[in-house]
């Protein structure tokens, strides 16, 4: 199996060097030049198998011979040694609870698959990986519990001084080891902007392999489709079409759900909600892409004005306007509408949302209204405590701080100040 770049198929790799490199040399996203229907008996039968078998079948056809299938077996064994419960919230709805791992948000399944691939793959080696990534929140937090403590790579992550909540901050400054925090004075996008030096200054590269662990990697992409099937084998008891209703950022989630339906898996449609950043809803009515600047919005791992994924949705479609809104609809609430969700929903059911989770509900009961003898599963992508600033303004009430969370509070806090770009450099040149 090899992976092509989006901007020229000529331009390919093995799934160890898409992992390695992150993006390809002519800067496209990499995605797999096939994908094999899995057979259908095998979603006939999913019950009989276990979560860590259901991920093993399903990933296989793209990591192929890249990694000894009793490594991978271990590797998922790893990765996904937390549950992934389907909650019953009201009739025809219910939530996909991906908040049960170590930082408590999706991105713990990609962050820890990636990590353990790239271990793997540095184990032989004796130059070291960098990976260098700039973070709004969530990321930071999942790549630095992911990668902690894997030998042959060595983390770097920025983030906005002021900018992140006090638990996500202790998630990424407080591990240690392989794992440096660059606090730095300026905006995400200028943590981005200065990553983005680094990965195009020949003075580092000629030296260093950098790469990076944002969901163009290949290896935090795909993994992410093992719980679209998880909450597939729980949902299909109901008897009814199954929706999925995401709630979208960079739209890799989504995206790897798309992956799942191309396997075989029975979807009826797919639903993309989003914040007040609305560049898919908008290409939704008009066929139109046009990026814009993001807006900033209480649901703020979602804040994107320019979704690096899309492209691969696209592609996946054929890139056929019709195909895709055969299969998928977007759109976009504002923070009141998600505010008011959040309050009626605990009203009525005592289900504490997060603001990312309610903006998927919204959206999903938009779809349903047109198409109401379906089942609809939305994604709860981090739990409520990771924006306690939110739920307590919005709900009156503080959260249980769950153990794994309380873990890192009582830690302390060591980051790298940095003003500018050369301090970045300069750390790198030297490490
Ligand atoms: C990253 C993130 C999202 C967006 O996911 P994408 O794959 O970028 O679309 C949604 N919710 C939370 C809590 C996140 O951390």
């Amino acid at each position: 199996m090899k992976f092509y770049s989006l901007n020229n198929s000529k331009i390919q790799a093995s799934f160890k060097e898409a992992v390695i490199d992150g993006i390809a040399p002519d800067k496209g996203l990499y995605f797999p030049e096939e994908i094999q229907p899995l057979p259908a008996n095998f979603f006939e039968n999913i019950d009989s198998y276990s979560n860590h078998e259901i991920a093993f079948k399903a990933i296989h056809q793209f990591v192929d011979k890249n990694i000894p299938d009793e490594v991978l077996k271990e590797i998922i064994k790893k990765v996904l040694d937390f549950d992934f419960p389907l909650v019953q919230i009201e009739e025809n709805v219910a939530t996909l609870e991906l908040f049960h791992g170590p930082t408590m948000a999706f991105k713990d399944v990609g962050a820890r698959f990636m990590a353990e691939c790239l271990g793997h793959f540095s184990e032989d080696k004796n130059n070291e990986v960098i990976v260098l990534v700039a973070t709004s929140g969530d990321t930071g937090g999942a790549v630095a519990n992911g990668f902690l403590g894997v030998k042959g790579v060595n983390v770097v992550i920025l983030y906005p001084s002021g900018k992140v909540s006090d638990i996500q901050e202790k998630q990424l400054t407080t591990l240690g080891q392989n794992i440096v925090a660059m606090e730095v004075n300026g905006t995400f996008d200028d943590c981005q902007r200065m990553v983005k030096t680094a990965f195009l200054d020949a003075e580092i590269t000629n030296q260093k392999k950098l790469t990076s662990a944002n969901s163009i990697n290949v290896a935090r992409w795909l993994p992410q489709l093992f719980y679209f099937l998880f909450a597939y084998k729980q949902a299909r008891t109901k008897g009814k079409e199954i929706v999925f209703a995401v709630p979208s950022g960079n739209f890799g989630n989504i995206c790897a759900g798309i992956v799942a339906q191309k396997l075989g898996m029975p979807v009826k449609h797919f639903v993309a909600s989003t914040n007040a950043n609305t560049v898919v809803p908008n290409f939704m009515k008009s066929g139109v892409y046009e990026p814009m600047p993001s807006i900033a919005t209480i649901s703020n791992a979602m804040d994107v004005g320019d979704p690096s994924n899309f492209i691969r949705i696209r592609h996946l479609y054929q890139d056929d306007f019709l195909t895709i809104q055969e299969n998928l609809s977007s759109y976009s609430f504002s923070d009141e509408a998600t505010k008011s969700i959040m309050k009626m929903i605990y009203a009525e059911s005592g289900y504490i949302m997060d603001p990312h989770g309610a903006v998927g509900y919204l959206g999903l009961k938009e779809y349903q209204k047109s198409n109401p003898n379906t089942y609809g599963v939305f994604l709860e992508t981090a739990h409520p405590v990771k924006f306690l600033d939110v739920v307590e303004d919005t709900l009156g009430l503080s959260p249980k701080i769950p153990p794994q969370i309380q873990k890192v509070m009582g830690r302390k806090k060591k980051a790298m100040k940095i003003n500018t770009y050369e301090e970045l450099k300069s750390y790198l040149m030297d490490s």
